[in-house]
């Protein structure tokens, strides 16, 4: 990956390029911004720069042609490593005839160079889907560490820097985490850590204070439009409208090319005209169901989205809507919506959502609680 593929962000860009030029860079780095961003992307970029053989200095950017920059475009160069959450799929190897399987990141390399090839961008839950673990607990294990280490002790193939890009470090096991510490403070000569991170607080503070923090802000709708424009050959007209609903996140602008419309906006959509009706406590429970059968990451994004539909709910009523990043059919919902919305029950929904995105977290029964839900979301809308 090169710097120019990435769109904006000049600032980080600089930074970056002026540590490498200056040999200031610090040997372990994390990367953080929202998903959706460009935090994988410019740790690639980074990761293919300071290997590359002919670097660009007009361009302040890789060559992007040198045997460097063509295997670390293509993810094979054998001194890029890459520590990834995964799931427990062993069955499912089993089936396939693998016989006895110890997992690691390794075994999930073809797949990863495709996740990666198809976007940058994904976030867990992409990336669940793509090795079929979409209901499944997906973590860095502690035999990571192992393998890290190993990796690491050994001397580089073939470039200037080994490389260890760990994407998503905060969904790594406490002692996994431990286990590496030395290595990020001490790490070998000529050794480079890339961390990428979504939700840098969930990291453990000892990891946090070895690394240098890189943030990477969510792109703006002139990036996001630019991107489309020039790397998914949209037309300027359909690439700003796709811009404003993705709200900086490119992610969000790939799955609106791709037809996607967010599954869990339209589940959210359902259950909350169901808890509106007191004639649908059937359907009420039976959601109840449905619900528990999600992955906890489409749990997740079912109240993020509740909490999005809330936020465009105050604008409905403050009359702001010119400003509603919702596609048309999430509009029309939200401005019918409108009729039973008070500041009071917005807050209080929001909070309830809230809530139940901790308690998800903390591995409550999801039946439990959306039973519980179906009847105070009901009471708060019928009350106005
Ligand atoms: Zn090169």
């Amino acid at each position: 990956m090169q710097f120019k593929q990435i769109p904006g962000l000049e600032d980080v860009k600089q930074q970056l390029l002026h540590a490498v030029d200056n040999n200031h860079l610090a040997h372990a780095l994390l990367f953080y911004g929202p998903e959706g961003s460009g935090a994988l992307g410019l740790a690639l970029a980074l990761a293919t720069y300071v290997n590359c053989e002919n670097k660009d200095m007009e361009a302040h950017d890789s060559c992007g042609a040198c045997p460097s920059c063509t295997k670390l475009n293509k993810l094979i160069h054998p001194d890029l490593n890459f520590v990834f959450p995964y799931a427990n799929v062993k069955e499912a190897l089993k089936v396939k005839g693998e016989g006895k399987v110890e997992l690691s990141s390794d075994m999930f390399l073809p797949e990863w160079r495709k996740f990666i090839e198809h976007s940058p961008y994904g976030n867990l839950s992409d990336w669940a889907k793509q090795i079929e673990a979409d209901n499944k607990a997906m973590l860095i294990p502690v035999e990571e560490s192992r393998q890290i280490i190993r990796k690491l002790s050994l001397k580089s193939y073939e470039a200037d820097y080994k490389i260890m890009v760990i994407w998503l470090p905060e969904v790594m096991r406490q002692e996994a985490a431990n286990a590496i510490l030395k290595v990020l403070e001490e790490p070998p000569y000529k050794t480079l850590f890339l961390l990428v991170a979504q939700q840098p607080d969930a990291i453990i503070t000892t990891i946090l204070s070895r690394t240098q923090k890189i943030r990477v802000r969510p792109f703006t709708d002139e990036e996001v439009t630019n991107y489309l424009i020039t790397q998914q050959e949209m037309s300027e007209k359909e690439a700003s409208a796709k811009s404003f609903l993705a709200d900086g996140s490119i992610r969000r602008a790939m799955q609106l090319l791709e037809g996607v419309t967010s599954d869990v906006g339209t589940m959210f959509r359902d259950w909350l005209r169901v808890c509106f009706m007191s004639s649908k406590l059937n359907e009420g429970l039976d959601w109840a169901d449905t619900f528990s059968s999600l992955s906890k990451d489409d749990q997740k994004g079912f109240f993020q989205m509740g909490n999005n539909y809330m936020r465009e709910g105050l604008l409905v009523i403050n009359e702001a809507e010119s400003i509603l990043r919702l596609e048309q059919e999430e509009k029309e919902f939200i401005q019918k919506l409108g009729k039973f919305l008070t500041h009071e029950n917005i807050e209080q929904a929001s909070r309830l959502f809230s809530e139940a995105t901790m308690q998800i977290d903390r591995n409550a029964n999801a039946r439990i609680m959306m039973t519980d839900l179906y009847f105070k979301v009901h009471t708060l809308f019928s009350n106005k």
